[in-house]
């Protein structure tokens, strides 16, 4: 079982040495019991619920319901349960749930830089998805190999696909990004102006390193 509830048993135990057992009728064999509830997730003790206590029969086992216990015995049970103390080991999952929760809010996620704000400060490696048919709906991508003062020098894909290039579904795969070793230069207005009019749909860039 994944989670449950769980008790902890005969956390404290008192006797009760003049009550009669209602099932197997032994005296002096039933025991005030408090104990710790908690609930477990894959066994790792989660959330405490709190204090409980029971009567129970050493001799034959049962549980004997409070009906059978005198007031006087019942505030034994109480007393037990005020003195148990639950133990921080059932907070551990909460805690790790807790400290993962903080860990995950405070990664700062990736920020998604502007393909226009990538394409002006052009970087080695950045891809670009070009959409080179918009009568086959065809999509391909270039490669930056070298960027100067003026110019964008790229590698053309020879791969095309239909539909817009998925750079997350298509980038790792090695077969859909077959570059052609042909350099051809674009000034960085020509690019700019690609993006303006459609054709440079968008950029990857590979790291956050690099972008910095
Ligand atoms: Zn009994």
């Amino acid at each position: 079982m994944i989670w449950g509830i769980s008790g902890e048993k005969k956390l404290v135990t008192e006797n009760l040495p003049t009550l009669q057992c209602p099932n197997c009728h032994d005296i002096g064999e039933v025991y005030a019991i408090a104990y710790c509830k908690y609930l477990h997730l894959v066994f790792i003790p989660t959330f405490s619920i709190g204090k409980r206590s029971k009567f129970v029969c050493e001799t034959c086992q049962s549980k004997v319901k409070k009906k059978f216990i005198s007031a006087q015995q019942q505030e034994i049970a109480q007393h037990l349960k005020k003195s148990v103390k639950i133990p921080f080991t059932h907070f551990i999952g909460a805690s790790i749930f807790s400290i993962l929760l903080i860990i995950i809010f405070s990664i700062p996620s990736k920020p998604a830089i502007d393909p226009l704000v990538k394409l002006q400060t052009p970087k080695l490696g950045d891809i670009y998805s070009v959409y080179i048919s918009e009568e086959d709906d065809l999509f391909s991508t270039w490669k930056t190999v070298n960027i100067d003062e003026d110019s964008i020098y790229i590698f053309k894909n020879k791969v095309k696909i239909e539909g817009e290039w998925s750079f997350i579904l298509g980038k790792d795969k090695e077969s859909a990004q077959m570059f052609i070793p042909d350099t051809i230069a674009y000034t960085k207005e020509e690019i700019l102006q690609m993006y303006e009019e459609g054709f440079i749909t968008d950029v990857d860039r590979a790291t956050l390193e690099e972008e910095q």
